[in-house]
């Protein structure tokens, strides 16, 4: 089974398109790891397109924010003017989809599916000081998170961990084989909102069959995406950090 594994799409529809005509033929499947909303300014078409096509799917925070009137008083201030938006954009029959999100994780035959991580759906995963019990916490050998927008992920080989190289500016991806001794974290990277200094969108294609990752990179229309926000009235900023991908 050759696996798309998308997360953090927020909204952002040039970025998801993007992904999809790269993508295309390489997968059999989809998993989202969640945060479909917020930050960008086409919730309603992404939300369609994720309704329609993707089986396996966990909720993030801003999920939960954005089906909420009023958003949620921990996040900050532009994230919180953005979920305020999107709540208004939305139909009842959206908001009701995002109420329905299952929360993670998500456990299968051979990997499992969260949001921040297997132990807590809010927690950012960035350091390797961060995951490194983790591979006691994690269900399965492949675990795929998302939220913090960065792209990689971490092997375990008998405890000892080990960060994933990740494809660099002049690569569109970076394939690793898995080792079947291994365990891995993986993050497939955000779609939508890069904050690991690559401002194209990221996602993962993970062939179980090969025991193949390929972590990949895609440039989108970053203008037609900014020009959105800020036609939105959405906080200038969200449109700005796209520019640099933090
Ligand atoms: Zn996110």
């Amino acid at each position: 089974m050759r696996r798309l594994i998308l997360s953090d799409i927020h909204s952002n529809l040039e970025a998801l398109e993007a992904v999809l005509a790269q993508a295309e033929g390489s997968y059999d499947e989809m998993v989202c790891c969640g945060d479909v909303v917020g930050y960008c300014a086409c919730p309603a078409e992404v939300i369609d397109w994720v309704r329609k096509s993707v089986a396996i799917l966990v909720r993030g925070n801003h999920d939960i924010a954005c089906c909420c009137e009023g958003g949620l008083t921990d996040f900050n201030l532009p994230a919180r003017a953005a979920a305020m938006w999107t709540y208004q954009q939305l139909t009842e029959q959206d908001r009701e989809w995002l109420r329905q999100m299952p929360e993670g994780p998500l456990l299968f035959d051979d990997y499992e599916v969260a949001h921040g991580s297997p132990e807590d759906e809010n927690e950012y995963l960035i350091s390797t000081a961060d995951v490194e019990w983790l591979d006691r916490a994690a269900m399965r050998r492949m675990c795929f998170v998302g939220h913090t927008h960065r792209q990689g992920g971490w092997s375990w080989k008998r405890g000892a961990i080990q960060r994933l190289p990740v494809p660099n500016g002049e690569e569109y991806e970076r394939v690793l084989d898995l080792n079947p001794a291994y365990q891995y974290l993986i993050n497939p990277g955000s779609v939508g909102q890069p904050r690991d200094g690559d401002p194209r969108a990221g996602y993962a294609v993970w062939d179980s069959e090969a025991n193949v990752l390929a972590l990949r990179r895609v440039t989108y229309n970053v203008k037609a995406a900014q020009m959105r926000i800020v036609e939105a009235g959405l906080p200038r900023n969200l449109a700005e950090r796209l520019t640099g991908g933090h």
